[in-house]
């Protein structure tokens, strides 16, 4: 302790790296399905200060039994002029989502902006690739949103409905149960992505899983498809365990 307030050597090496911390507080919070939970927030003054951009994400510090737990999650409707963001939270076993499950209006959570970011891929992709899961719609819906009315295929690790996913005409969704740990949707993707390919001038290909399926996938689309590199946005989401 005494190190980063107390965090460990998590938040020390966040706190050399100049990372800012925020109180978020709860206003709001919604049931949006039995598995996820939207809650609403004033920011803490975070929002003013480091501005917004796609995809955008915190970390947020929980309590675990006397010990810091900290989780990554993406800004939803993130507002600077009135200060106030939402974040949506896929339910499952874990700290985050019983802070989340208990959370009411008054609750604080403590923010810190460190390793965010967001390169719009230039040229403009003609065609977009998105593999995404609950726990990256928020992110999912925030990409599609900037890149605009650019043709998009999106693979969806589970089941949409009554999902808070940000449908358009131009989007073609195709929902995959979860099975053998992933590897059911790898296949899936693998299979139907060299056809899309091929007639794409300019493809961006997103994906944003657990580390496992979201490593293989990146894997398979750089090396075996040959996307460029920096063509190409992977980030585990989660750890399956
Ligand atoms: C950049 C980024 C942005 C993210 N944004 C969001 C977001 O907006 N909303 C959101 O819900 N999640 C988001 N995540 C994922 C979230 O950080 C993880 O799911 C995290 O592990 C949850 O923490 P926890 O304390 O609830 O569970 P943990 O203590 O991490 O894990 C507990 C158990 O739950 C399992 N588990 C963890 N996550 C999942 C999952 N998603 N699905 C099924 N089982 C799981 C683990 O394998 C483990 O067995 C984001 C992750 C990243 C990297």
């Amino acid at each position: 302790m005494g190190q980063g307030q107390g965090r460990g050597w998590e938040g020390a090496v966040l706190r050399l790296m100049r990372a800012k911390d925020y109180v978020f507080t709860v206003t709001g919070a919604e049931d949006v399905t039995p598995e996820y939970r939207r809650l609403h927030f004033t920011d803490g003054g975070m929002l003013a200060a480091t501005g917004v951009h796609p995809t955008m994400w915190v970390r947020l510090w929980f309590d675990n039994a006397g010990k810091p737990h900290q989780r990554a999650y993406t800004l939803v409707d993130p507002d600077p002029a009135a200060g106030t963001l939402s974040l949506e939270f896929a339910l499952h076993e874990g700290c985050a989502s019983d802070w989340a499950r208990a959370a009411k209006p008054g609750d604080t959570v403590e923010a810190t902006v460190q390793g965010t970011g967001f390169e719009s891929p230039e040229p403009a992709p003609s065609h977009v690739v998105a593999v995404a899961d609950p726990a990256s719609l928020p992110a999912l819906n925030s990409l599609l949103g900037a890149l605009g009315p650019v043709p998009a295929t999106i693979w969806f690790e589970g089941s949409l409905e009554g999902l808070p996913y940000r449908a358009a005409a131009h989007h073609d969704v195709r929902q995959v149960e979860r099975r053998d740990a992933g590897r059911h949707l790898v296949e899936e993707v693998k299979a139907a992505l060299p056809d899309l390919l091929k007639d794409t001038a300019r493809p961006y290909v997103w994906i944003a899983c657990d580390t496992a399926t979201t490593r293989a996938l990146s894997a398979h689309v750089r090396k075996e498809l040959s996307v460029p590199r920096q063509r190409v946005n992977a980030l585990g989401y989660w750890r399956a365990s």
